[in-house]
């Protein structure tokens, strides 16, 4: 057992447990203690409430000042004495207490599944133990000389799984297009660009990170997270950068991927792998608009994920094009330096008030989840609970419900209310703007994009909001439909990704000799968003039907995914596989699945179109599954599913 140490004086602790949340430090001290009369009526946290104004759910516990007092004289007690004598901290709960202590602390029923997912998030509970103990029999036999993984792109998901294969001793190289990691926090610069999920969630649950300085960080922090996790996880050496995957074949003869890389050099190479994991993301190949004469206009004109900062836009006319997650972010910025901004929206996207936005992490939560033993799991765990399924009762069609032409069902409906009122409220005197900025679909059809300050910024002066649709661009600037001419100094197009085309502009090809982009068009179906019939040996992260709308993070689901991929290679190398391919029918039922349950969600709803959307009106990119059940799919590798050689 680890003996408590906690450096620092009595005053940090003091401001610690200011600064904590009182159910989390309540567990801590269950926890610390084994002793339950802490779990007693008088002292159980109010329930939580979802405020106005936050997104963050209120889980303060709503103590009398008394009883707050009471709950950090204890803590301060028990964490001193522990301390000073060099107490022992003891394990992890069990399942059953965890359970337990979860359904008291967050006051209401937590059921045991949604533990099990959360003893792993919190790593009470080692979820690579799963595969670390057949892999540990195997590796006593001798390295694995012959088998190697490479790993396609080196953002979050594939620093994720080399992290993984670092860990069992599975070589692999990881090939990335970039100068450097980090994927989409490397690539995105725009002002203001952040994150949009609390960031001890948007954190790789091996490698907290206390020391976020915002709820909610910005860039350049995001971005050297993952340049340290790179060091941190010893991954530089097997890191090639500014190496493009150009095209991969499957060569049936020995159960290996050729595949084609061209370096920034335009050297050109050919390499060989048993496996290959694609890491390419969804969201990285810009989409840029095909509105007629875009090349004919004079200025400055770049994506927003293709920042030019050489652009200096102060005093400028600058037109934004977009109003998606990208375009609400940059927005304020730009319009507080730019002569005026014109904005021109195609379709208006729900937008969630959130006052924990630009709001720095308190000192002593810092420290607390630095020192405080087993602060940080519960924080992680109550979070997650906080932030993740709990709206995933919103998002699903209700067949009585009377209105289903704008919402989901009643809950679903409260929201729209909500929101409704809070774009009158924000707008002020530009409430005559509240008609175009109100979407016409469900809540939830759309990830709900978490306020900046939009609305005051479309209010400005200096801003104008232009629904009209575009008709061209001109070489001054963009005529809308209704033949007016916004001439403008400069044009940023934040008009997001090409995320249908999963895994383009790679050439990916099977065992038939079939393309995987001709196999899947627009129409993308993997088995779990990870395996494809007739691609062998090829698993991807962050594939098909994985994106998640309701709440939650995406490391959390790429996690799930590289458990499962986890499992896929130890059973190749322990049953010394030459290939392992998903079978069709099996991939089949479960797309078919998928498809029947997207339909009942509110992003399949006919009102929407997205991005998630293919041509044919099928959500190819999002989950159709809750958090928790997304993590119980991929937890347990069935081989069965796979037509082993
Ligand atoms: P997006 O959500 O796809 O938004 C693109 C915007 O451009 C939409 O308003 C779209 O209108 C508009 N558009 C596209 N083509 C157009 C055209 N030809 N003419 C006029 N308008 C056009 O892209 P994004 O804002 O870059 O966000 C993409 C995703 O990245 C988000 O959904 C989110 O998952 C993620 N993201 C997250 C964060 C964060 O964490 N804070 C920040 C940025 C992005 P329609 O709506 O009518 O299609």
């Amino acid at each position: 057992m680890p003996i408590v140490e906690m450096p620092g004086t009595d005053a940090d602790l003091l401001q610690a447990l200011q600064d904590a949340n009182l159910p989390t430090l309540l567990m801590v001290i269950v926890q610390l203690t084994g002793d339950e009369s802490w779990m007693s009526e008088r002292l159980a946290p109010a329930p939580i409430v979802a405020p106005e104004g936050s997104l963050f759910p209120d889980d303060s516990g709503d103590y009398s000042a008394e009883t707050a007092e009471e709950i950090r004289t204890a803590a301060f007690d028990l964490l001193t004495r522990l301390r000073d004598t060099r107490g022992e901290v003891p394990g992890p709960p069990t399942l059953e207490a965890m359970t337990e202590m979860m359904s008291f602390s967050v006051a209401e029923p937590v059921s045991p599944e949604y533990t099990a997912m959360l003893m792993e998030e919190t790593r009470f509970v080692d979820r690579d133990e799963q595969w670390r103990k057949p892999l540990a029999e195997m590796l006593e036999l001798g390295p694995l000389d012959d088998f190697n993984v490479i790993i396609v792109g080196a953002g979050m998901s594939g620093i994720c799984v080399a992290a993984k294969l670092k860990l069992a001793g599975i070589p692999f190289t990881i090939l990335e297009k970039n100068t450097a990691v980090g994927g989409t926090w490397f690539e995105n610069t725009y002002p203001d660009c952040g994150v949009d999920t609390p960031n001890h969630f948007y954190s790789y649950s091996f490698e907290r990170n206390p020391n976020w300085s915002g709820y909610f960080s910005k860039r350049d922090e995001l971005y050297a997270y993952f340049e340290r996790c790179t060091d941190e996880f010893g991954l530089r050496e097997a890191l090639r950068l500014e190496t493009e995957v150009v095209r991969m074949q499957f060569d049936e003869s020995i159960g290996q991927w050729s595949v084609d890389v061209q370096t920034s050099d335009g050297a050109k190479e050919t390499l060989s792998a048993n496996v290959v994991i694609s890491a390419v993301g969804q969201l990285n190949r810009p989409n840029m608009p095909d509105i007629e004469g875009i090349d004919t206009y004079q200025g400055p004109l770049f994506h927003s994920a293709r920042w030019q900062h050489e652009v200096d836009l102060e005093g400028k006319r600058v037109a934004v094009i977009g109003t998606g997650c990208s375009a609400v972010q940059l927005l304020p910025k730009t319009a507080e330096i730019a002569e005026k901004v014109t904005v021109f929206q195609r379709t208006p996207h729900w937008i969630s008030p959130n006052r924990d936005y630009y709001r720095p992490v308190e000192k002593g939560l810092i420290w607390a989840l630095n020192h405080i033993p087993y602060y940080a799991e519960w924080h992680r765990a109550r979070m997650i609970f906080g932030f993740g399924d709990r709206t995933w009762p919103a998002v699903n069609a209700d067949p009585a419900w009377s209105h289903p032409e704008r919402s989901m069902n009643e809950l679903n409906d409260g929201m729209r209310e909500a929101l409704t009122a809070y774009i009158e409220e924000q707008l002020g005197k530009r409430r005559d703007l509240a008609p175009k900025c109100t979407p016409d679909f469900p809540v939830f059809g759309k990830r709900l994009v978490i306020d900046n300050t939009w609305y005051p910024t479309l209010a400005r002066d200096n801003v104008d909001l232009v629904t009209e649709g575009i008709a061209r661009i001109t070489p001054d600037g963009v005529e809308t439909v209704d033949g007016t001419l916004h001439a403008v100094d400069a044009i940023i197009v934040a008009t997001g990704f090409r995320s249908n085309l999963f895994l383009w502009p790679m050439e990916i090809v099977g065992r038939s000799g079939t393309s995987l982009a001709d196999r899947w068009g627009d129409y993308p179906r993997a088995f779990q968003g990870a395996a494809v019939p007739d691609y062998p040996n090829l698993f991807c992260l962050y594939g098909p039907n994985t994106n998640i709308v309701h709440g939650g993070s995406i490391i959390y689901q790429t996690e799930c995914q590289v458990h499962y991929v986890m499992q896929c290679i130890v059973l190749m190398v322990e049953k010394r596989l030459r290939s392992m391919e998903v079978r069709e029918d099996v991939n089949d039922e479960y797309n078919d699945q998928v498809q029947a349950i997207s339909e009942t969600l509110a992003w399949g709803h006919p009102g929407v179109h997205s991005w998630y959307k293919n041509s044919q009106g099928h959500v190819v990119n999002n989950s159709p599954f809750s958090l928790q059940k997304f993590w119980e799919i991929n937890h347990d590798l069935v081989a069965d599913h796979y037509v082993l050689e």
